[in-house]
C-alpha cells in the first residue's frame, strides 16, 4: 500500500541512524544479560534463521521504528497453500501476542530451500483477510439469493451424514462428489472416498494440464515430467517457468542455477513472457505450432544421425512397433532405423518455418544446439500449448520424442519420470478401491481421458445423464475456472440437478454464492497435509500443518482440534471428514467407520496426530532414524522443520535389475514383458494390452527383458518407452499412436479471414486463480488483465491506443476488456490472462474486497448480460489497508464467453478461441459479459462427436485401459463396459497405418470454422 512518510532521514544518514540505535540497543540488553537480534545466520543473501535458534529468534519491529523494539519469535514450519509448488514457509509466531506476524521461506524444504515467490509471504493477507468466512453458514432464502444464516458445525455435519449415509445406503453412490481445485496434498481425499465406497472424486485437471500429462503418460506410463534443470546443458520449455509454469519457484532457482553454469534456455511462447525475456532462444511460434517445431527438430536429430542409438534399441518398443505395423520387414533394429529415418522427414525446418512462423534458419539453429547437449537436455511442457490447442497432447508428446531420442531419460541433467522423484507414503487405513463407476466423471466417450471430464458436468447434468444429492467443492471455483460458467450457474441454481451444494472454501466465491453450506476452512498455516512434488533429482515430503497449533504445543499445551486455534470457527479438512465419515456411519454398520478409527485405541476416532504420525513412523524411510538422533518422535520431528529428504540424486530407477525373489512365478511376453502370475505381486499395476486374458485382479508387471537381463522398466504395457502407443492404436486411434502433429482447433486453415486466436491461459506471476484476490498485496501488484494486441493488428482493427476499449467476440457471446497494444505478442494472436474479471452479486457477501467488482446478472432474448454496477473502492474494515485501495479496475472475467472444447483423446479443455476483435460500442463499458449457453450446448455437442466412444473401440469389454493412470481408481469390475453399450470386434481396430501427421481428430470444425471434415 502506498503510505505517506514524514519527517525521516533518508539515505546513508538514516542507516547511519539505524546502526547507532540497534548498537545502543544491543549494548544495553547484553548488560540486561538479555538475547538481543542476533543477525542472520550467514553472510551472504541465503542467510536464513538457524534452526537452532527456532525457539526463540529475535527482530526488531519494523513498526515501532525508530525505536529499537525487540520481537521474540517462535519460528513455525509450514507449507504455502498459493500454488502446486508446496515450497516451505516459516511462520513468525510472536511469542507475546500468539500470532502470526509473517511467513518465509523454509531454508529445511529440499525443494524451494527456503526461497519463496510473492504469494508466499502474502499467506498473511489471507490469514487476516477482513473478508475471510470464519463460520458455518446456511442458505436461508431461495439459491442464489445471497441470504444467510450462521450455523452450528453440528447441525451442518449432521445435515450432510443423514444425506450422504441415505445415498450410499439407497445404492445412489454416484451422486455423491467431491470436485478438487487445488489439491494442496496427496491423497487424504481420494482415501476419504474410497472408504464411503464411492468414485466421487472430481478434478480441475482437465482445465489445466491433462494436455500436457497425456503426452508424457503415453511415453512413459507417469504423466508428468521431472527435468534434472540444475544439471542440465540445455533448458527447453513450452511454459513459462520462470514466473508461472509448473512447481515454478523450485524450477526457476534450479534453472538459474544452471544459467549461471552456461546452459543455454529455449523458450517457446507466443507471447513475450518473463521467461521468454530471460531465454537465450524466444520462440513466438503460431499457437498450435509447437508440435511441429518439435518434429523438425526430432527429424533432425534422426537424419543426422545425433541420437543415441544404443538407448533407442534398449528402451523404445522400436519392436512391438515394427511388428504391429510393418510385420512384412525383418524384425530387426537397422530395420526400424531405416523406417524412423522416413517417419518425419516431411519436418523440415521449412516445413515447420511454414506452419510455425518462425525462421527456418532459426530453428536450425536451436536444433543444433539441442543435438549439442546430449543427455544433459531438461525438458518442461505444461498448460501453455498442450491446454490451448485441440490436439494439444502431442505437444508433450513430440517434446518427449526429442528427449528419448537424446537419451536424456533419467539422466544427469535430463527429465526423469515424476513418480520416481516423487513420495507418497502409505496411510494408516488404506480403504479397497470403490466398487463402482461414476459416468458423471469418466463418460464412455472419453476412454482415454487423462483426468475426469469435470468441465462436461454441468451438461450431462443438463442432458439428464444423472444427478448429485450432495456435490462439494473444495478450493475449487467452477463458474469462475471453467469455461462456459453461466452453464455452471444455471445447474447450480436448479435443485433438481444438484440437491445440496456444499462449499469448503476460506473465502467467499462467485461459486459459493449459489451453496446451501458454506463451511470456511483453514489457509495454509490452519490445516496439515503432507505433499511430495518432483522437483529436482530427489524425493521429498513436507508437512502443512496449523502453526499456531504447532507453536502452542512447543509451549506445553495440548490441542486437540485445529478450531481451537484457527481463527472464528475455521476448521481443517482432516478433522472435518473425520467427524462426517463417523455421523455417516455411527455404529461402524456400513463399513466405513473402521477406516476413521484409532489403531490405538480401537473405537476411538482417529486423530491427525495419530493419523501422520502413524505415517511418519512406519511409512517414510529414515524419518524415524533422523528423528531419532535429535530425541524426538517422527512426528515432532516433522512439526519442528516441515520437510524431510528422503532421497536425493535417484538415478534412472528402470535400469534397475529386478531381484530374483521377484522372479519366481513370472510370465513373459513375445516382446519381454515379465510379470508376476500372483495376484498382488510388487510392481505398477499393469495389465499388458493385448495380453492373453487378463487376471480380473490385475496382473502386476514387475520387469522388462532388456539384452537377457530383467530390469525394472516403465510402468507401460511394454515395459520401455511407447514410441509408438499399443494402447491408442488399439482404442479407435492408430492413425496417432505416433508421436505426430495434429492442427489445432485454431490453425489458420480454420481461421476466417477476420478472425484471430486468443491465448487466454497464462499465469501471472503474483495471482493464482481464486484465493490470490483475497491477499491485498498481490492485488496491488496485479489487478486487471487487458487484451495484448500487436500494433499491426491494433491498426488494422482500427484500434487506436492501451487504454481504449475493445469487444473480444467469442463462438458464444463477447467480452470487453482494455486494449494494450504491445510488440510482445505475435501479430495474429491477442492474449488475455485468466486471472482477473473477479464479480459479486448483490445482495451477498463482499467476497474479495480488493478485487470483486459488483455487476447486474440478467438473462433475456438472447442469452446471459453481466454489466458492472460498481468497481472495487476502499472501504472501511478491522484492516486499515482496505481504506488505501487505489484501484478500481479489476479486469474481465473472459471464461465465461468460451465454450468447452473437449479434446476427443486426452479429454483437455482446448482453451485457445477463434475471435474477432474489434472497437467497443458506444454503449459498451469495461467488464461487459454477454454469453448465449443455448449456443454453448451446441458447441459442446459438436466437439462430442469427434470422440470414439468405449462401447465402440474397446478392445476387451472395458471402459478404459486398466493400466493408465486414474485418480481413484475403482475395483477391477467396475471397469466393465456396462450392458448394451457395445464392444468392439476382436480385432476391430486396427493397430497399422500409424501416421506422425495423421487425419486430425479436429477435422469435423468443432468450432463451427470454415474446415471440412477429414476424418
Ligand atoms: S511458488 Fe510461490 S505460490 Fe507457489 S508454493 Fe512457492 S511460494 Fe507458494
Amino acid at each position: 500500500m502506498k503510505r505517506r512518510r514524514r519527517g525521516r532521514p533518508s539515505g546513508p544518514g538514516r542507516l547511519d541512524a539505524l546502526g547507532a540505535r540497534v548498537s545502543a540497543a544491543r549494548a544495553a540488553a547484553e548488560a540486561r544479560g538479555e538475547t538481543f537480534y542476533q543477525g542472520p545466520s550467514r553472510v551472504h543473501l541465503a542467510s536464513f534463521p538457524p534452526k537452532e535458534r527456532w525457539d526463540d529468534w529475535v527482530e526488531l519491529s519494523s513498526r515501532a521504528w525508530p525505536a529499537a523494539d525487540e520481537r521474540h519469535y517462535m519460528l513455525v514450519p509450514t507449507t504455502c497453500f498459493n500454488c502446486e509448488s508446496a515450497c516451505g514457509l516459516l511462520a513468525y509466531v510472536d511469542r507475546q501476542t500468539g500470532q502470526v506476524r509473517k511467513f518465509e521461506g523454509n531454508p529445511e524444504h529440499p525443494g524451494s530451500r527456503g526461497r519463496n515467490c510473492a504469494k508466499g509471504p502474502a499467506t498473511i493477507n489471507q490469514v487476516t483477510d477482513p473478508d475471510r468466512i470464519l463460520y458455518p453458514m446456511r442458505r436461508s432464502g431461495p439459491r442464489g439469493s445471497g441470504q444467510w444464516e450462521r450455523v452450528s458445525w453440528d447441525e451442518a455435519l449432521d445435515a450432510l451424514a443423514a444425506r450422504i449415509r441415505a445415498a450410499i445406503s439407497q445404492d445412489r453412490r454416484n451422486e455423491i462428489m467431491v470436485h478438487i481445485g487445488r489439491p494442496g496434498e496427496d491423497g487424504y481425499t481420494e482415501r476419504v472416498l474410497a472408504s464411503w465406497g464411492v468414485d466421487g472424486h472430481n478434478s480441475h485437471t482437465n482445465v489445466c494440464s491433462s494436455g500436457g500429462r497425456t503426452g508424457f503418460q503415453f511415453w512413459m506410463g507417469i504423466d508428468r515430467p521431472s527435468p534434472d534443470h540444475a544439471n542440465a546443458k540445455v533448458i527447453y520449455l513450452i511454459s513459462a517457468h520462470l514466473e508461472s509454469g509448473h512447481y515454478f519457484n523450485p524450477h526457476a532457482q534450479r534453472i538459474t542455477q544452471a544459467r549461471a553454469n552456461g546452459a543455454k534456455v529455449i523458450v517457446l511462447d507466443t507471447r513475450l513472457s518473463n521467461t521468454a525475456s530471460q531465454a537465450d532462444y524466444w520462440l513466438s511460434p503460431q499457437p498450435g505450432s509447437e508440435a511441429a517445431i518439435n518434429l523438425a527438430i526430432a527429424n533432425h536429430l534422426i537424419q543426422a544421425g545425433r541420437y543415441d542409438r544404443e538407448f533407442v534399441r534398449q528402451w523404445w518398443n522400436w519392436a512391438d512397433y515394427l511388428a504391429a505395423c510393418h510385420p512384412g520387414r525383418p524384425q530387426t533394429f537397422e530395420q526400424f532405423e531405416e523406417v524412423l529415418a522416413g517417419l518425419y522427414a516431411e519436418f523440415t525446418f521449412s516445413c515447420a518455418a511454414a506452419e510455425s512462423g518462425i525462421d527456418a534458419a532459426v530453428l536450425a539453429e536451436v536444433a543444433d544446439v539441442v543435438a549439442g547437449a546430449g543427455s544433459r537436455f531438461a525438458c518442461h511442457s505444461w498448460r501453455s500449448a498442450a491446454a490451448g490447442n485441440l490436439g494439444g497432447w502431442q505437444v508433450s508428446r513430440t517434446l518427449f520424442l526429442i528427449s528419448a531420442l537424446l537419451g536424456a531419460v533419467a539422466t544427469e541433467g535430463g527429465t526423469f519420470p515424476n513418480a520416481w522423484n516423487k513420495f507418497v507414503p502409505r496411510p494408516i487405513h488404506v480403504p479397497p478401491h470403490p466398487p463402482v463407476w461414476q459416468d458423471l466423471s469418466w463418460p464412455l466417450e472419453y476412454p482415454l481421458a487423462q483426468n475426469e471430464m469435470s468441465f462436461l458436468l454441468p451438461h450431462f447434468l443438463a442432458e439428464g445423464r444423472g444427478r448429485l444429492d450432495t456435490y462439494f467443492i473444495r478450493v475449487y471455483n467452477p463458474v469462475w475456472t471453467n469455461p462456459d460458467g453461466l452453464s455452471w450457474m444455471e445447474v447450480l441454481t436448479d435443485e433438481d440437478k444438484v440437491g445440496c451444494f456444499v462449499a469448503l472454501t476460506p473465502t467467499w466465491s462467485e461459486s459459493a454464492y449459489f451453496a446451501d453450506y458454506v463451511l470456511p476452512m483453514g489457509h495454509g498455516p490452519e490445516r496439515h497435509d503432507t505433499h511430495s512434488y518432483e522437483q529436482y533429482n530427489g524425493q521429498w515430503i513436507g508437512f502443512r500443518q496449523p502453526v499456531l497449533r504447532a507453536a502452542r504445543e512447543r509451549l506445553g499445551e495440548q490441542i486437540t482440534d485445529s478450531r481451537q486455534v484457527n481463527p472464528g470457527e475455521v476448521w481443517e479438512e482432516n478433522e472435518f471428514w473425520i467427524e462426517l465419515s463417523w455421523r455417516i456411519d455411527p455404529d461402524g454398520s456400513l463399513g466405513i467407520r473402521q477406516y476413521h478409527e484409532s489403531r490405538a485405541r480401537p473405537g476411538e476416532k482417529l486423530t491427525v496426530d495419530e493419523y501422520y504420525g502413524w505415517m511418519f513412523e512406519h511409512s517414510v524411510p529414515g524419518l524415524p532414524e533422523r528423528a531419532a538422533a535429535e530425541g524426538l518422535t517422527p512426528l515432532q520431528w516433522m512439526r519442528r522443520y516441515g520437510a524431510f529428504e528422503i532421497i536425493s540424486q535417484n538415478g534412472g530407477l528402470h535400469t534397475q535389475p529386478v531381484p530374483a525373489s521377484e522372479l519366481e512365478d513370472v510370465a513373459v511376453t513375445a516382446a519381454g514383458r515379465v510379470y508376476s502370475t500372483a495376484a498382488g505381486a510388487a510392481g505398477p499395476n499393469i495389465v499388458p494390452v493385448g495380453a492373453p486374458e487378463p487376471d480380473p485382479d490385475g496382473r502386476r508387471a514387475v520387469g522388462v527383458q532388456v539384452d537377457g537381463q530383467v530390469l525394472r522398466g516403465f510402468p507401460t504395457p511394454s515395459g520401455r518407452l511407447e514410441f509408438w502407443s499399443s494402447t491408442l492404436a488399439a482404442w479407435g486411434w492408430p492413425e496417432h499412436a505416433l508421436p505426430g502433429y495434429i492442427k489445432s482447433h485454431v490453425h489458420p486453415d480454420r481461421l476466417a479471414p477476420d478472425q484471430v486466436v486468443l491465448l487466454s491461459t497464462f499465469r501471472l506471476p503474483t495471482q493464482i486463480h481464486t484465493r490470490s484476490a483475497n491477499a491485498k498485496w498481490l492485488d496491488e501488484l496485479a489487478h486487471t488483465n487487458p487484451v495484448w494486441i500487436h500494433p499491426a493488428d491494433a491498426a488494422r482493427f482500427g484500434i487506436a491506443a492501451t487504454g481504449d476499449l475493445v469487444r473480444v467476440e467469442t463462438e458464444i457471446g463477447y467480452f470487453v476488456a482494455k486494449a494494450w497494444i504491445t510488440e510482445g505478442i505475435r501479430p495474429g494472436v491477442v492474449a488475455c490472462s485468466h486471472h482477473m474479471g473477479r464479480w459479486r452479486l448483490e445482495p451477498g457477501p463482499r467476497a474479495a474486497g480488493a478485487m470483486a467488482a459488483t455487476v447486474g446478472l440478467h438473462r433475456g432474448p438472447g442469452g446471459w448480460r453481466m454489466q458492472r454496477r460498481a468497481p472495487v473502492r476502499p472501504y472501511v474494515s478491522a484492516d486499515p489497508d482496505t481504506q488505501r485501495f487505489w484501484w478500481s479496475d479489476t479486469g474481465v472475467h473472459q471464461n465465461l464467453t468460451f465454450p468447452v472444447h473437449p479434446d476427443p483423446i486426452s479429454g483437455m479443455h482446448c482453451w485457445h478461441q477463434a475471435v474477432r476483435v474489434r472497437p467497443a460500442d458506444p454503449g459498451d463499458r469495461h467488464g461487459d459479459i454477454a454469453v448465449d449457453t443455448d449456443a454453448a450446448r451446441e458447441v459442446y455437442r459438436q466437439w462430442l462427436t469427434l470422440t470414439h466412444p468405449a462401447g465402440q473401440v474397446s478392445p476387451d469389454g472395458t471402459r478404459r485401459p486398466r493400466w493408465l493412470m486414474r485418480p481413484l481408481k475403482p475395483a477391477p469390475a467396475a471397469f466393465r463396459l456396462p450392458d448394451g453399450a457395445g464392444q468392439a470386434s476382436p480385432g476391430g481396430a486396427s493397430p497399422s497405418g500409424a501416421s506422425p501427421s495423421g487425419a486430425s481428430p479436429g477435422g469435423a470444425s468443432p468450432a463451427g470454422q470454415r474446415a471440412e471434415p477429414d476424418r
